[in-house]
């Protein structure tokens, strides 16, 4: 089974059916998008030789491109790897690299990062420019049947950031991805022909996962003008278009309610929000349902087990009068129907109802493994369960809260940032003898990235200078927002930093750490 037998489907059915919108402009129907994915595979397996299972990456903003690109890949039978646009260029070589990339897609604002990417890594994989000519030759080859892929082969390699500062390639197979379509039509947000996602967030990740059901479903895709999150112009959207759905961190929802409180915006078009990928506060759920009305999914999941552990539904988010409401608004949800989720101590034994331990899932959604990293793989899934590293506990009526992060991560703006991938880059710079990097809550982006530094005895330090050593080596986004100097950070009776300390005392405006302006 292969993921490219619902596009064909789809145009088979009604190829008249819009497929592809960029912003409320019609780009393609299920007929066109078809024929052009049959084209790229042919393409891609022709004119560069690709043979089934080789790499395939993505390194694009949000464009209708990306659509083709994806299933093109897959109707070839090749794994498409998603880079995310934010990265940086040594991290986006890394990624090429790790993941063996024999062909790169990339959007023309993405060209200098791909050049120096390509420039700083080892693979040289053949770069198509979207848009080029060359890439319109490339639709134009006579298209191909679909390749025949098992199930259980690789379709995309979904990269995060590890914790130990190299991002690690989490394979989702066809089948992965296919029970996540389904229960997300199930259980998330049905979709019928005629309706639409619109990519707000990033097509590498969350949002671009999404673009499987609503193929399924055969919705449309529409790719603001903007090509990313801008409240008014959604707002705009859905004045005008009826259907949509998105996917939105957080704080997007957050901005969202803001600008419509702001113009008095009601959003009628909006069907769904499904959000996720970082704590929601409850204040910020309840101001968002009495601006858009109840339609808002929450979804808890993670790259490894893509957007599927638990979901809080839209009904569940609207039920006032139950007397759990407010806890059940600041929890997860219920596991969904796809998943076996389990809240686990340290022996893997289930803890009792209220009580934390590790959430640990298993079903059809969960990755065979990270791409050749057997040491993350065996750490990571255990007898045929993924741990997850977050920490969380069930009610006794199967609500999952969600308590801490045991791999430490900081969400800000509902991405992840690893503290240890930050601490490395400070840590390059002579004059910093140690570091300890943190998240603060932030109002608006959930978390914010705080470093503490401690510098070596006798030397300065300044902001700048630690400012352009992260420029340096990873993207702007995880820059700490913040830089405190400190003589001394607080450690245990191991010498281990004892982070909750830190923000205890980031927290009290301490005299023990001075702020660097
Ligand atoms: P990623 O693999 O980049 O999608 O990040 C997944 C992580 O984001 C999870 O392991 C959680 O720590 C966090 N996360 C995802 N969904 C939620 C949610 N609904 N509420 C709070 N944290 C979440």
């Amino acid at each position: 089974m292969n993921l490219a037998h619902h596009l064909l489907r789809a145009a088979k059915a009604d190829a008249s059916a819009p497929a592809l919108l960029k912003g409320l402009i019609p780009v393609a129907n299920y007929g066109r998008l078809a024929t052009t994915v049959a084209s790229l595979a042919a393409s891609l397996q022709q004119r560069f030789g690709l043979a089934k299972g080789a790499r395939v990456a993505l390194l694009m903003k949000n464009v209708p491109d990306y659509v083709a690109c994806l299933y093109g890949c897959w109707h070839a039978g090749l794994v498409a790897v998603p880079i995310n646009a934010k990265l940086h260029p040594r991290e986006v070589a890394f990624i090429l690299d790790n993941s063996g990339a024999a062909v790169v897609f990339v959007t023309s604002d993405m060209a200098s990062v791909a050049s120096e990417a390509l420039a700083l890594g080892t693979a040289k994989p053949q770069v198509v420019e979207i848009g080029s000519a060359e890439h319109r030759d490339l639709e134009k080859t006579d298209g191909i049947a679909i390749a025949d892929v098992a199930i259980t082969d690789p379709a995309w390699i979904f990269y995060t950031s590890g914790t130990t500062g190299r991002p690690k390639g989490a394979v989702l197979s066809h089948r992965n991805l296919l029970a996540m379509s389904m229960n997300y039509l199930a259980e998330i947000n049905p979709v019928v022909s005629g309706e639409a996602l619109l990519h707000a967030a990033p097509m590498s990740h969350g949002s671009g996962l999404y673009m499987v059901p609503h193929v399924l479903g055969m919705g449309a895709q529409i790719i603001p003008e903007s090509g990313r999150f801008e409240p008014d112009e959604i707002l705009e959207l859905t004045a005008k278009r009826d259907g949509i759905s998105f996917f939105a961190a957080p704080t997007m929802v957050r901005r969202l309610t803001v600008a419509a409180e702001a113009s008095g915006a009601t959003a009628p078009g909006l069907k769904a929000i499904i959000y996720g990928g970082g704590p929601m506060y409850v204040a910020d759920c309840k101001a968002a349902l009495a601006v858009f009305g109840p339609k808002l999914v929450q979804i808890y999941g993670q790259g490894e087990t893509p957007m599927t552990i638990t979901y809080l539904p839209k009904s569940m988010h609207i039920d006032a009068g139950h007397p759990r409401h407010e806890e059940r608004l600041a929890s997860v949800g219920i596991a969904q129907g796809v998943v076996q989720v389990r809240t686990v101590d340290e022996a893997g034994r289930d803890v009792a109802p209220d009580e934390v331990g590790e959430i640990i899932v298993r079903g059809d959604t969960v990755m065979s493994g990270y791409w050749q990293n057997p040491e993350a793989t065996a750490n990571t899934l255990r007898d045929g369960w993924l741990y997850t590293g977050d920490m969380g506990a069930f009610d006794a009526d199967g609500f999952l809260t969600l308590k801490d992060r045991s791999k430490d991560v900081i969400i800000s703006g509902g991405t992840n940032i690893y503290p240890r991938e930050v601490e490395e880059v400070l840590l390059r710079h002579e004059a910093v003898a140690e570091v300890s990097v943190i998240g603060r809550p932030h109002p608006e982006w959930g978390e914010e990235v705080v470093a503490v530094v401690v510098p070596v005895a006798g030397r300065a330090v300044t902001r700048e200078e630690l400012d352009q050593m992260c420029n340096a080596w990873i993207a702007r986004f995880k820059r700490p927002k913040h830089y405190y100097l400190t003589g001394e950070l607080p450690k245990n009776s191991y010498g281990k930093i004892v982070k909750t300390e830190l923000r205890t005392l980031l927290g009290e405006s301490s005299a023990r750490l001075t702020r660097m302006d």
